[in-house]
């Protein structure tokens, strides 16, 4: 029997590996497992060359329970250990500068299990006392046992194994029962060792007999040794991939389509990474990429390996150039991480680039699903956006698709403004700006659909990278100020008395509606165009809609959406409103308008007097003229306001006209619009 320590720094390691016990210490079923496909590697390695000989027999790795000794096995048929092999690999684990790393990494326990190559020793996060029971392939060798509390003190002891192989028992906790249940270890070893590639058997497989789920002879296999990742593309079907992925993810829709992707240098990755469809925000479920390290589970967190915007993706990547173990900021700066982040997104590009190419149609087909990864990724990713540029796409109302450049060679024409200015238009519900998509598409125009959720944000890049460029929504303004190509009477405002004293009968007819602001103002659209509009400043509309996304915006948010209606000055019904005012009410509001002239004459004249007057003699007489001039001019203001507000209701054209404006943008709500029908139905009758 041999006693001893082990090694010189563990004495450091012990507590350390014991404070993993809070953080990650299912692992220890991963390094285990991994250490017994490793012995199975090495194994047929040998058996190949010709230095182990004979029939090498099952190579199942097996994991069992056994709760009344409260012990948990992972036995392997793999190479062994000898007792001298024992005291090199396991006792002897002593490193060069572990104190060092200890300390700075005491807190990381995968960076120190990682680095150190202390996969066994993880075992001590879960139990009490290790028992390692061992029988190398070679012929003369003897089976040995070696046995470990925990503190740094060993026991080498003869052992009894008829086989050649490895059984790792663990004495389980008290604190970490769990790991005897077998639902738990089950769970685990779906996680980590689905993919490994020896038969990894745990238990039998089950059948339901006289309502009892009862053993099989058949042993339950818990892991796929050849996963379709490893497999040649030309080997592979549609079906295998799509039946993969739902393998992978058993809740989902199939995958739009999938990258293969296989490098030999400058690194090591293989891998296949799945399009999901993603219709919205909502559905985005991140963390869906499995990292794996020679089909080994590792994380599924894997942000900082590829770009942000892939980690929309799903699949699968298996590198062993990733240095999985050590932290995480450490990851970042490791120039393979960086590599194989550029890689991947090339990859995914390439992808994509030769689906638009190839088979536009097809791209077509997929944008709608598409698009929110593309803009997400391209709003995140420079290099994306470069790439992705030339084969981006937009959508027009009537579903047409356009690459940027053809949509930009599209609109050139119709759309440049006087200034040179490239105006594009769009809609953000085709239902709501119904009656000003119409009024574009009359007028010739194009009209995107961006009813996208990064849609905001994205028209936002695209004024920035697109030179003389400006996206306005389609209901942005009357349709003849939109885009002006040169100085045309269309879309001028119409300031003349008439029609501002329209204006103001209008405004005191505006009803109440929550949350929004009207200001109402007249304009020359021509005899065709509508009587009344209703638009809504792009600027603040954006400001409003960013505001949801960004922080420290609130103040825009809680203001009330601001509405410009316009009256066309030009058309009939409001000739025909001018016509009745100037019946009714002209003579009031040019007695008015006299007084007011008369006013603001008498005003200018004080104004000039007290200025001039000596500043140590005040003209008090004027200063108290002034303020009673001014007060008459506001009673005057108000008396046509009331002139207005009390003309307005006997001319029912005026509400007509203003509840349909309303109606056309999803404004004309409740009592209101009960109040419009009801007057509707009179006018029919
Ligand atoms: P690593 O696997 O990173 O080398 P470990 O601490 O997990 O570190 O294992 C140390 C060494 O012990 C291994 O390299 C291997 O030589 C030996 N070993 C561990 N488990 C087994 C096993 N099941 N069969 C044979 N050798 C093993």
């Amino acid at each position: 029997m041999q006693k001893g320590k082990i090694g010189i720094d563990t004495e450091n390691i012990f507590p350390v590996i014991k404070k993993f016990l809070y953080s990650d210490h299912e692992i220890f079923l991963r390094e285990l497992v991994s250490n017994a496909v490793d012995a199975t590697q090495k194994l047929k390695t040998l058996s190949r060359s010709g230095e182990c000989k004979g029939e090498l027999g099952d190579l199942s790795v097996r994991v069992s329970i056994d709760q009344a000794a409260g012990t948990l096995t992972i036995s392997d048929r793999g190479i062994g250990m000898t007792a001298d092999e024992i005291d090199r690999y396991i006792n002897q684990i002593a490193f060069s500068g572990a104190g060092e790393f200890l300390e700075k990494y005491k807190d990381d326990a995968a960076a120190i299990i990682g680095h150190f190559g202390l996969g066994f020793y993880s075992a001590f996060m879960v139990a009490d006392r290790v028992d390692i029971v061992t029988r190398s392939y070679r012929p003369e060798a003897e089976a040995v046992k070696w046995t470990c509390d925990g503190s740094p003190s060993f026991e080498i002891t003869p052992a009894e194994r008829a086989e050649r192989g490895t059984d790792i028992v663990l004495h389980i906790s008290e604190d970490c029962k769990e790991f005897l249940e077998k639902t738990k270890i089950a769970e685990l070893l779906n996680k980590y060792c689905r993919f490994l590639p020896v038969p990894i058997v745990f238990g039998k497989k089950t059948e339901w007999k006289d309502g009892k789920e009862v053993d099989t002879e058949e042993d339950n296999q818990v892991n796929e040794t050849e996963p379709l990742w490893l497999r040649k593309p030309a080997d592979l079907k549609d079906e295998d991939y799509r039946a993969f992925y739902h393998k992978l993810y058993p809740a989902s829709d199939d995958p739009m389509f999938w990258i293969h992707l296989n490098v030999d240098y400058p690194f090591h990755l293989t891998g296949v990474l799945f399009f999901p469809r993603i219709k919205s925000n909502l559905d985005v479920r991140r963390g869906s990429i499995q990292l794996y390290c020679n089909q080994v589970f590792v994380t599924d967190h894997v942000e900082n390996i590829v770009p942000e915007f892939l980690t929309l993706l799903h699949g699968v990547i298996d590198s062993p150039d990733i240095p999985l173990n050590v932290s995480r900021s450490y990851l970042q700066s490791d120039a393979n991480v960086k590599k194989i982040s550029s890689y991947i997104m090339k990859k995914v590009s390439d992808r994509l680039a030769s689906i638009c190419k190839n088979d536009r149609a097809d791209f077509e087909k997929k944008w709608d699903d598409l698009k929110l990864f593309m803009h997400y990724g391209m709003l995140s990713e420079q290099d994306f956006y470069d790439k992705a540029k030339d084969y981006a796409l937009l959508k027009d109302v009537d579903g047409k698709y356009f690459t940027y450049k053809e949509y930009q060679e599209l609109v050139k024409g119709e759309q440049t403004d006087k200034d040179d200015n490239l105006i594009c238009l769009y809609a953000s519900d085709a239902n709501a700006q119904y009656t000003a998509i119409q009024a574009a598409k009359n007028k010739g125009y194009s009209v995107l659909m961006l009813d996208g959720e990064l849609d905001t944000a994205l028209v936002q890049m695209l004024e920035n990278k697109w030179e003389k460029t400006r996206f306005t929504r389609v209901d942005g303004d009357v349709i003849d100020r939109l885009i002006r190509r040169k100085d045309e009477e269309n879309g001028k405002p119409a300031d003349d008395v008439r029609s501002q004293r329209a204006c103001k009968a209008f405004s005191m007819a505006m009803p109440e509606v929550e949350k929004a602001d009207f200001h109402v103002e007249a304009a020359h659209m021509g005899q065709e165009g509508a009587p009344v509009v209703i638009t809504q400043s792009e600027y603040m509309r954006r400001m409003k809609e960013m505001s949801r996304f960004q922080q420290g915006m609130d103040f825009y948010a809680t203001m009330p959406e601001y509405y410009n209606v316009v009256l066309n000055a030009d058309h009939k019904l409001l000739q025909g409103v001018m016509a009745d005012m100037d019946n009714a009410v002209k003579e009031k509001l040019d007695g008015l308008d006299t007084q007011i002239a008369e006013l603001n004459t008498r005003r200018s004249e004080l104004d000039k007097k007290i200025d001039e007057a000596d500043k140590d003699h005040k003209d008090q007489a004027a200063e108290d003229e002034r303020k009673q001039v001014n007060d008459d001019l506001e009673a005057r203001e108000k008396e046509k306001d009331e002139v207005c507000k009390t003309y307005a209701p006997t001319n029912p054209v005026i509400a007509q006209l203003i509840d349909l404006a309303l109606l056309q943008n999803g404004l004309l709500k409740g009592e209101a619009l009960a109040r419009f029908v009801e007057r509707s139905v009179k006018f029919i009758g």
